[in-house]
């Protein structure tokens, strides 16, 4: 690979460690030419949210990565029907689809976790001597020989031949990469909460499974996280104006609880036991036309589609970008071509997958505004049910990554080699 001033090693600086930025951690340390350093802002790592879905496709990168084993199943919930998800009817309680992962093996079966057994398992895989917190990036600038010069808050400064934006949804390598892209606040905030087990499971009749409880414009979910833990999570349509406002910060438990008087008994039960709870504004972006740029910069995690959660596998989503970034850097390097072509592999991977993701938006979207005139709880929810909660989207869980990196960089391979041969016969021939 070309680098910069014939430098030894490639300079890779991963800014971030959220689930994008442990796992290209793990791959990258993994390439003996590349000389890695991770920076996060945070003083400590420490995991804001509730649960986190680990799916199918989550699951079959972790095993990818190495990591899988560092999941301890006794951590995790899984359903003992080995549903991943059902969904109800929020005001009469009436199930109207459970999702039963029939043609998914055991190994990747659809699990729910407190989010630091994901980051845990992660950050057991990196060498943490190359990680520096309290580091936030503000300044990101190209010198004339093309490498990048990083500035963090602390004053602390780097020069980096390949810089990985896994700095979330308000990445500030997405905005030097992309400055005239904004996000915005979606009109929707989660709340988030997690409450005693028992208390949940005590209440008669509630299932013990990972639910949806949805209404026209608001749902509830309720899950097990194993270790005496229950989430309540809550997504609603609540105007929210500061597009500063901070993901985590504590709401009032009325101001939660009000937002669902049109809801079941049995939910309103569930929201009286939330002692406390956090909120979570969603911001998200239109798509990028390009997960690259500058010829070394990669975005990777919600970096690269900044979604907000869309879909419940972001943390899948990012380390399927690791797997396609790490490979298309050692796959330039052992072909001697520059790094810019192994971004531009990346992204020819990468790209048409966050296009498919939008498009599906795109899909709810249309579905939204064909359902207006329907004006009845359980008309709204059924229709919601059947055109969002399907599995027409179910691909994207079940999307192998592995199998696209193949047939990727073998093409391309061979359209070298094929260029390389018509370039010989055309010499010979002259
Ligand atoms: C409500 C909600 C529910 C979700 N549920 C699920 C789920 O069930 N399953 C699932 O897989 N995904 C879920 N997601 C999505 C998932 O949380 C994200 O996709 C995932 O965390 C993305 O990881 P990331 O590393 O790209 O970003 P993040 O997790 O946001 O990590 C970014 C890191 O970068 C650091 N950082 C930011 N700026 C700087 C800077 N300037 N300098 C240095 N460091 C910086 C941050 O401190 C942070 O540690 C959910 C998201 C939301 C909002």
């Amino acid at each position: 690979m070309s680098r910069p001033g014939n430098q030894q090693k490639l300079n890779v600086a991963i800014i971030g460690a959220g689930p994008a930025g442990l796992g290209a951690a793990i791959e990258f340390q993994k390439l003996p030419f590349v000389n890695l350093r991770i920076y996060e802002q945070a003083r400590g790592l420490r995991e804001v949210g509730a649960g986190i879905s680990i799916q199918r496709n989550t699951w079959r990168m972790l095993d990818a990565l190495g990591v899988y084993d560092n999941i301890d199943p006794n951590t995790i919930f899984r359903a003992a029907d080995g549903h991943s998800v059902q969904h109800r009817n929020g005001r009469t309680g009436e199930l109207v689809v459970s999702n039963g992962q029939r043609d998914t093996p055991q190994r990747y079966k659809h699990a729910r976790a407190l989010r630091t057994i994901l980051q845990t398992a992660l950050l057991k895989g990196i060498d943490q001597s190359k990680l520096r917190l309290s580091s936030r990036l503000i300044q990101v600038s190209e010198l004339p020989n093309k490498a990048l010069s990083l500035r963090f808050e602390d004053g602390h400064t780097d020069e980096v031949d390949l810089l990985v934006g896994a700095d979330g949804v308000r990445s500030v390598v997405r905005q030097f990469s992309f400055p005239d892209h904004r996000i915005n606040y979606t009109g929707v905030t989660a709340f988030r909460a997690l409450v005693d087990a028992q208390e949940i499971l005590s209440i008669p009749n509630f299932p013990d499974a990972v639910t949806f409880w949805h209404g026209p414009t608001r749902w509830v979910y309720t899950c097990n996280l194993n270790n005496g833990i229950y989430e309540v999570t809550a997504r609603t349509d609540v105007p929210e104006t500061s597009q500063t406002a901070s993901w985590g910060q504590d709401a009032s438990t009325d101001e939660f609880v009000g937002l669902y008087k049109e809801f079941a008994p049995i939910i309103k039960e569930v929201l009286s036991k939330v002692k406390e709870v956090k909120k979570f504004p969603l911001f998200a972006g239109p798509r990028l036309s390009r997960v690259i740029s500058h010829g070394s910069i990669a975005l990777i995690g919600d970096a690269s589609h900044p979604l907000s959660g869309a879909f419940g596998a972001g943390a899948g989503f990012a380390l399927e970008d690791v797997y396609v970034l790490a490979r298309s850097v050692n796959w330039a390097h052992e072909r001697n071509r520059p790094l810019s072509d192994a971004l531009e592999l990346y992204d020819r991977i990468r790209s048409p997958h966050y296009k498919g993701m939008y498009d599906i938006l795109d899909g709810f979207r249309r579905s939204d505004a064909s359902g207006k005139e329907l004006t009845l709880f359980d008309d709204i929810v059924a229709s919601n049910i059947k055109n969002k909660w399907t599995d027409d989207h179910y691909w994207l869980y079940h999307y192998n990554v592995q199998e696209v990196w193949e047939k990727t960089y073998q093409a391309e391979d061979a359209k070298q080699q094929g260029n390389a041969s018509r370039s010989s016969e055309v010499a010979s021939r002259l």
